[in-house]
């Protein structure tokens, strides 16, 4: 009945973690239940952003503070741990090679996002525990109101203009993506 070994099935189960991580998870659940629409891993975007809200041109980034490195420096051993980034004391030079590449990899693709005129929104996975939670997320919420109306009260549209930039956009899906 079952095909998959437990290898197998153990490989699969990885795949879905890593793809649904509950971290995120929390992030998507808040947003849908308080209208913000989105969708995933936008192929033609760079970095293929975990979340994407196209209304507010925002990327979400849901990292893990281990393997993003997060509040570490550069130091005599190449990289200074952190309270949320504890470089293991064993293979350190993997460790601290592999973790720089993703810390310089996240820097490219914010670079490239932004631009393309796209915010990025990074959350670290320590700011989504029980209790920083609300705080993180309440201020995502405020991020995000403030980036769409930051646009619409820009100072020097007239009102004429305003409405034909909104036809504009609403007439190119492509929003600057390439197309
Ligand atoms: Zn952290």
């Amino acid at each position: 009945m079952d095909k998959l070994s437990p290898q197998q099935r153990h490989k699969n189960m990885a795949a879905i973690r890593s793809k649904d991580t509950k971290p995120e998870m929390v992030v998507r659940r808040f947003l849908w239940s308080h209208g913000f629409r989105y969708r995933l891993n936008h192929p033609r975007l760079p970095g293929k952003p975990d979340i994407v809200l196209r209304k507010y041109r925002a990327c979400i980034f849901v990292n893990g503070c281990f393997w993003h490195g997060h509040n570490t420096h550069e130091g005599e051993s190449g990289l200074e741990s952190s309270d949320c980034c504890k470089i293991p004391k064993s293979n350190t030079d993997f460790w601290v090679k592999k973790i720089k590449r993703n810390i310089q990899r996240d820097d490219d693709v914010k670079r490239k996002l932004s631009d393309m005129g796209w915010y990025s929104i990074t959350i670290w996975e320590c700011q989504l525990k029980p209790k920083m939670r609300e705080q993180t997320l309440n201020s995502l919420s405020y991020t995000l109101n403030y980036i769409y109306f930051g646009h619409q009260n820009a100072p020097d549209y007239t009102i004429e203009e305003e409405e034909s930039m909104l036809v504009a956009e609403d007439l190119s899906d492509g929003y600057g993506m390439g197309e």
